[in-house]
């Protein structure tokens, strides 16, 4: 089994550590409703892309429920 040579130092572990953060996301507004979401991507609320709606919202679904 492979063994490191030498001892990482709390000192080199902390530098080789120090580019480990997690960044934040870059949230921007929905232009549809204006709820902050991930670029590029569906708004979670509102479903648009763009001007376009892609993803119809759970309360926007007509769901006949004496049908079944
Ligand atoms: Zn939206």
């Amino acid at each position: 089994m492979a063994v490191p040579q030498n001892k990482i130092t709390k000192s080199r572990r902390g530098q080789r550590r120090s580019h480990d953060a997690l960044v934040a996301g870059n949230p921007q507004e929905c232009s549809n409703c204006g709820e902050l979401k991930r670029p590029h991507h569906v708004c979670a609320a509102c479903g648009h892309y763009g001007d376009r709606e892609i993803v119809a919202a759970a309360d926007e679904i007509d769901i006949d429920e004496d049908a079944a």
